[in-house]
């Protein structure tokens, strides 16, 4: 189980003069560097990288990877995250020169393939979301967020509005606040009710003419569909705020309700969940962003556009609030979701959206026997089941199950997120996975929750780093290493 191959780092394995490589004499006439180049701008010692041979470097990396657990190796039910299986032809498709070798700076005549790819996937998303216009230049949901809200600063500056705040409820992702607040506006928090829908009383009551834009995640973070939306949307167009839509759960509602369609009048897509890119550790991914044909004239340059049966790249905006990352976007990630949308069709969509859904009614209906669900006896695509009664009466907490569960095989749910409920469990399975996955883990579940407490505080057992200090890492992360001594 521990792989101890893999916990060396490769400045550890070094040895001086080791070598990987082997290169063929050099048959051209060899040029004195110093009558190139300046010697100021010579290092005065070679760089210390680690010297080793190739099969030194494969087995670290190939060793390394198995200290992860991955979709491809394990059922990974981690709410909000949508961490369903990436099918290979995506990949494959990805990975042709046609796409994967492109320059950004090669003339657009050269690039026809991949434009017309990106200009369908633009209709495509509006197609989708029920909103007409599309950029798809941010590089994440979070960088989504940020760049729909300069859009809507934008429009308001243009339009000689002064509005400051930004409304979100409690039970959003930490990502509405910090994007709210990059862009310049207050966050003021919404208030969940006990059965986790929006307070309305509370919206009503920080509505006001400051509010740029309400923020919501629908369904919500709780894995429930806010049925009052369309009040919801009223309330603030009233008060002639914009709605943004947080997309990160459009994998419960894909073709079955659009967010234009409610009201919604900005959101984003994440392509690497809801259209099965691969993501993890960081990164890569994509957030596109769709709005209503209004906002339209503010999206960032450039995008893709087709006239006189040519694609190219209209920089031509005067409104536009710039370009948000360079180039035209991360388009590895959106050639994948390309494919997987022209792979699913339109009906194959709603099916993965009613899939996912049975698949976290499934689950739910399975375990809340012993890790109860206060918000609701349905939940959408994912739920929120606690820990708080387990906690009580045996000692086990959210923390001690997630981390049991990795001994058997399971990634963990998401845990203490939202933090509105107490011990919280998110538990996301997504539509990719068969009844008999889903039956293990309830099974696991039962398992663990009835083994001695003092096993699972210590848990988990079975992997190379068992309960690192999770704050230390967090406000003291050590990112590099540094020789000794
Ligand atoms: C994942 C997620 C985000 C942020 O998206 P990234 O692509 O990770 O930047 C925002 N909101 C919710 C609800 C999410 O689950």
């Amino acid at each position: 189980m521990r792989n101890r191959l893999a916990t060396k780092l490769l400045f550890e394995l070094s040895q001086p003069d080791r070598e990987g490589s082997r290169l063929p004499a050099c048959d051209v006439p060899e040029q004195n560097i110093e009558d190139m180049l300046p010697t100021s701008a010579f290092a005065t010692s070679p760089p210390e990288l680690p010297e080793l041979s190739e099969p030194d470097v494969v087995r670290h990396y190939t060793n390394l990877s198995t200290l992860n657990m991955s979709v491809d190796t394990h059922f990974y039910p981690l709410g909000s995250c949508t961490m369903k299986y990436n099918p290979k032809r995506n990949e494959r498709l990805a990975a042709l020169p046609g796409f994967s070798e492109l320059h950004p700076f090669q003339p657009e005549e050269t690039i026809q393939g991949m434009l017309q790819l990106l200009h369908e996937l633009q209709q495509m998303l509006a197609e989708i979301s029920g909103l007409p216009a599309v950029s798809l230049q941010p590089a994440a949901g979070a960088h989504g967020e940020l760049t729909a809200l300069m859009v809507a600063a934008a429009y308001f500056r243009d339009n000689n509005q002064r509005r400051t705040k930004v409304l979100a409820p409690d039970s959003a992702h930490g990502t509405n606040p910090a994007s709210a607040a990059m862009a310049g506006f207050e966050t003021i928090a919404i208030k969940s009710l006990p059965s986790g829908y929006v307070d309305m009383r509370d919206l009503h009551n920080k509505l006001d003419d400051q509010v740029g834009v309400l923020m919501i995640t629908n369904p919500n973070t709780l894995g429930l569909f806010e049925s009052e939306i369309g009040q919801i949307v009223n309330a603030v167009h009233e008060r002639g705020g914009l709605v943004y839509l947080d997309g990160a759960n459009m994998n419960a509602i894909l073709g079955m309700t659009r967010p234009g369609d409610f009201g919604a009048d900005m959101m984003h897509f994440n392509p690497h969940k809801t259209f099965s890119g691969p993501h993890g550790g960081g990164g890569p991914g994509a957030g596109p962003i769709c709005v209503v044909d209004f906002l339209q004239p503010y999206l960032p340059v450039p995008n893709v556009v087709h006239d006189q049966d040519l694609y190219r790249l209209d920089f031509d905006r005067p409104k536009s609030i710039g370009q948000v990352r360079s180039f035209f976007g991360n388009v590895g990630v959106l050639v994948r979701a390309y494919a997987y949308i022209r792979t699913h069709g339109p009906d194959g969509l709603k099916q993965v959206a009613q899939n996912a859904v049975l698949n976290a009614n499934y689950v739910l209906s399975r375990v809340r026997h012993i890790l109860p669900v206060p918000q609701g006896n349905r939940c959408m695509h994912e739920f929120v089941a606690t820990a708080s009664q387990l906690k009580n009466d045996k000692g086990i907490s959210a923390m001690d199950i997630a981390k049991r569960l990795l001994d058997f095989g399971f990634h963990a749910p998401t845990v203490y997120f939202p933090t509105t409920v107490a011990e919280s469990m998110m538990i996301e399975p997504t539509e990719t996975e068969s009844r008999t996955t889903l039956d293990a883990f309830a099974e696991t579940l039962f398992r663990i929750t009835d083994e001695p407490s003092e096993l699972l505080h210590e848990a988990p057992h079975s992997t190379w780093i068992s309960r690192p200090n999770e704050v230390q890492a967090a406000r003291h992360p050590v990112t590099r290493w540094k020789p000794a001594g």
